[in-house]
């Protein structure tokens, strides 16, 4: 970082009720979208996470995104858009699948990696022939890409390798005093990071799980992949010259300050809250501070524990993946030095909060048996 810089902080009322017509009119979106073209890095809400923007096409402005999350520099940044319109200045093919793609599913939280126009700077795919692209369902997000007449790289905007960040609050925890502004649009939906799928092999391969879920993209164009290295359990063995398809696979990701503990849910909720219990107790024993994250129907349970924080109904999964980086987040501000989250199961969009659980916790799923 050069220098503290002074974080403005936009607020914008009632954004589910704004259309982008309406926003591409709002003086704090052209206020941001002016200092996206001068180069500067703008935090915005999606309907997935807050993302840090800047201009795709200009390795000097990227470089800011980089500086301040303090990224590594081979992981790449998804590119967003507002209309298809701009796809040319992003990739040069479009073919009937991607179409077939981008008719369902967007706007929304579905990112394609395909071949990349000579355009998109090297630093926004971290060198790789190839680019992820989408287009966010959100009318702050879109109204932004507009106005700054720009398709925008933007990764969550968090610290490298913390917990993504779900309101504007959540950001400037993060990035305050090192970005030109928050766009303040209150809490996002989906709360979980899009699914990314790389189309460009014959049969299409889900990079990293996400909003869109496995079913929904084989109903709409046949048999989809995961990448094996997903289902790979722990990002600990992965050796220093393994190269995954996508690079952020590789990285410690999502993880809060204390330990987690993801415990694993397979032979039963009981069985798993009994497991957890006494655990709480013997690290007590040894002067822990202990936190839990669990469902509506486990938060009675845990009458030890130093902070208990439901993530809603077990049956709700959405409702989970939208507090789960919140619920992280909160267990840092309590400082616990331990954490232990109930496992959930993979089904639907259960597979993105496994596989970020599994990754904030380096890995690791406790077995109860
Ligand atoms: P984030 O920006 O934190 O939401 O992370 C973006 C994710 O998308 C990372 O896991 C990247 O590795 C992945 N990604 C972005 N661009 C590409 C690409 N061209 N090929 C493969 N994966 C990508
Ligand atoms: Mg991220």
């Amino acid at each position: 970082m050069k220098h503290q810089k002074q974080t403005k902080h936009w607020v914008i009322h009632g954004t589910g009720d704004n259309c982008v017509d309406k926003l591409i009119r709002h003086p704090h979106i052209h206020e941001a979208a002016k200092y996206i073209r001068q180069g500067e890095v703008v935090s915005f809400p999606t309907e997935t996470v807050y993302g840090l923007g800047a201009n795709a096409l200009s390795d000097e402005a990227t470089k800011g995104i980089f500086e301040a999350k303090g990224r590594p520099s081979d992981n790449p940044l998804i590119v967003h858009i507002s209309s298809v319109d701009q796809l040319s200045r992003v990739v040069d093919n479009v073919d009937d699948r991607a179409r077939t793609l981008m008719n369902a599913f967007w706007p929304g939280p579905l990112t394609i990696v395909l071949e990349k126009s000579e355009q998109v700077c090297s630093l926004v795919t971290a060198d790789l022939s190839t680019v992820g692209v989408r287009m966010p369902d959100h009318p702050v997000a879109r109204a932004l890409i507009e106005v700054a007449g720009l398709p925008l790289a933007a990764p969550s905007a968090n610290r490298s390798g913390k917990p993504s960040p779900t309101s504007a609050g959540h950001v400037l925890h993060d990035l305050d005093g090192r970005i030109a502004g928050v766009i303040d649009g209150g809490e996002t939906g989906v709360g979980v990071e899009s699914t990314v799928l790389d189309i460009t092999q014959d049969i299409p391969v889900i990079l990293r799980p996400g909003g869109v879920t496995q079913r929904e993209l084989t109903e709409v164009i046949g048999q989809v992949n995961v990448d094996p290295a997903l289902s790979m359990s722990t990002t600990e063995h992965v050796s220093h010259d393994f190269k995954p398809i996508s690079p952020g696979m590789k990285y410690k990701h999502y993880a809060p300050e204390g330990e987690l503990w993801v415990v694993d849910n397979r032979n039963g909720t009981s069985k798993m809250r009994a497991y957890i219990k006494q655990n709480i107790t013997e690290f007590k024993r040894e002067g822990s501070r202990v936190g839990v994250l669990t469902t509506d129907d486990g938060e009675q349970d845990y009458t030890e524990a130093d902070l208990v924080i439901s993530l809603g109904s077990r049956e709700d999964l959405h409702t989970v993946a939208r507090r789960i980086y919140d619920g992280l987040r909160q267990m840092d501000a309590a400082h616990v030095d331990l954490i232990f989250c109930e496992g959930f199961s993979t089904d639907g969009i259960g597979a993105a909060i496994m596989n970020r659980l599994l990754k904030a916790a380096g890995g690791r799923v406790h077995d109860v048996r």
